[in-house]
């Protein structure tokens, strides 16, 4: 399969890449990043921009540090880079979550920001951006701003970012040493039906594959009060009520997970 007919830029900054986004914008631009998820729907034809701006050059988008405000992870950090750093007790549920991310050769090439600008609702980082009630951190013309990952993913590959603004990181504030996540899917590899995010300290559930963006229940009740309060819908293969037995099993497997930490 061949992607249809696009320009290549390839943005030296942040700065660079806003602007190129802003001066190209009749034409549909696409930030490419770890191109795991955009160059597949381009081959398929289920994307087609005119330009693709390139920001894998851009210098001090990858990395991971901590300062005053918690723990900060660059757009372009690779979901490999966080399945291999020692992340400490207070976010080691970010690194052991990253065995669930497709394969090896994707988590090698994926990001942190793509993964959260495209914001498939089952996937991890979507769900442990909510769980972990982090900030995306991005840049447009008017300079940066915080967007809460609560009010970020807002339906179905849909997020509160503007299409002239560029992820520069996400910024996970608040320790969760009692988290955990877990999912299934058919094959080891493949994007889960449902996964679930539990963090014992606050209660909170997290869901992925209930809906159209990861579901946040908050100071969440017992697994079958959080199954049965779903509205699901039966989807060819995937009954509602098989998603709903997986949720039962998937919130109670993390919880003891959790538990044990
Ligand atoms: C076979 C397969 C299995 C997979 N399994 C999983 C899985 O189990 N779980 C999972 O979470 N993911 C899975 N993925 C997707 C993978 O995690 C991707 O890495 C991720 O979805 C997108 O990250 P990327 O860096 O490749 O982004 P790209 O594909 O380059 O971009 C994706 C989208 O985000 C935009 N974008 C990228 N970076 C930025 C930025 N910094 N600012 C603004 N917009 C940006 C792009 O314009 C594009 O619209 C799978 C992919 C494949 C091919």
């Amino acid at each position: 399969m061949k992607p249809a007919a696009f320009a290549y830029h390839r943005a030296s900054s942040v700065r660079d890449a806003v602007d190129l986004l802003g001066e190209l914008a009749d034409d549909d631009p696409k930030i490419l990043a770890g191109g795991q998820s955009l160059v597949a729907m381009m081959n398929y034809r289920m994307s087609r921009p005119g330009h693709l701006v390139d920001i894998t050059h851009v210098p001090g988008l990858a990395g991971i540090r901590r300062d005053g405000a918690g723990l900060r992870i660059g757009a372009l950090t690779t979901h490999r880079a966080v399945e291999k750093a020692d992340l400490g007790p207070d976010f080691r549920v970010l690194s052991d979550a990253m065995r669930w991310v497709g394969h090896l050769p994707i988590r090698t090439r994926g990001t942190v920001g793509g993964s959260i600008a495209h914001a498939d609702a089952t996937a991890e980082w979507c769900l442990l951006a909510v769980l972990l009630d982090a900030a995306v951190v991005c840049e447009g013309p008017a300079g940066r701003r915080e967007i809460p990952a609560r009010g970020f993913f807002l339906g179905p590959f849909t997020t509160a970012l503007d299409a002239d603004e560029v992820i520069v990181e996400i910024v996970f504030g608040r320790p969760a040493p009692r988290a955990a996540v877990t999912e299934y899917a058919d094959r080891r590899g493949d994007f889960a039906i449902v996964a679930a995010g539990v963090d014992l300290d606050t209660g909170d559930v997290v869901l992925g594959g209930v809906g159209t963006t990861p579901v946040l229940v908050e100071d969440a009740g017992t697994q079958d009060e959080i199954a049965d309060a779903l509205e699901l819908r039966d989807e060819p293969g995937v009954p509602a009520s098989y998603r709903r037995d997986l949720v039962r099993t998937l919130v109670g497997r993390a919880r003891e997970a959790a538990s044990r930490l």
